[in-house]
């Protein structure tokens, strides 16, 4: 019964305040080894391509694959947290205003291979980011209110190429006793989103 989480909402002003207080304990100093373990399927054997981060926070894993050559693009509505996430590596970047996006700033390493967008993922479009060759999915689709589900699909289905890869994180558990974030996603309703 995933009913009792189904009217919550966590707003923009929630997250933010989260980062304040560093109630972040879905960060992950060490990065997830989910990602380590599935590295070759989101790969798929191809080399620079363009990985999208959704909901990024300073997740560390947007270091790994910069490293290994990729373009990391990220989008985060908390400004400490994409700043905490370039100087916690040590990273110059620059900042500038993104024209399409009233309010928003684009982060991007000096070396010019990480760009994080701080705005709400739902500003984006394809037309703003271009597409993605691949998607880190990870306290992202299971951080999103439930009720902006079906919106977060589309959007994500509109930013991916045809042969793109996605690689999914969701949690299991009895969504009885924990109001979420991260919420339950049923992988019934995982393939009614995304097909
Ligand atoms: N994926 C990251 C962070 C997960 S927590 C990791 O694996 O560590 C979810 C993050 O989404 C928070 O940092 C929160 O500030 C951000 N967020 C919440 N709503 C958002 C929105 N609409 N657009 C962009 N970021 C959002």
């Amino acid at each position: 019964d995933v009913g009792s989480q189904k009217e919550r909402v966590v707003t923009e002003e929630e997250w933010l305040q989260k980062w304040e207080m560093g109630n972040i304990g879905f960060h992950k100093e060490q990065g997830h080894p989910l990602l380590r373990k599935y590295l070759d399927v989101l790969l798929n054997g191809r080399s620079g391509l363009r990985i999208f981060f959704p909901l990024c926070g300073k997740a560390v894993e947007m270091k790994w694959l910069a490293d290994m050559g990729h373009n990391v693009i990220g989008v985060e509505v908390s400004e400490q947290a994409v700043k905490e996430f370039f100087s916690e590596h040590s990273l110059p970047y620059c900042e500038e205003p993104v024209p399409e996006i009233l309010g928003a700033k684009m982060f991007q390493s000096t070396s010019g291979n990480i760009s994080l967008y701080c705005c709400s993922i739902y500003d984006l479009s394809s037309s703003i980011v271009g597409k993605f060759d691949g998607v880190w999915d990870r306290g992202a689709l299971v951080a999103v209110n439930p009720c902006d589900r079906q919106r977060y699909a589309s959007l994500m289905i509109s930013l991916v190429e045809k042969n793109a890869t996605y690689l999914l994180v969701t949690v299991s558990y009895d969504p009885n006793k924990h109001k979420g974030p991260p919420f339950y996603v049923p992988e019934s309703e995982i393939k009614s989103l995304f097909g």
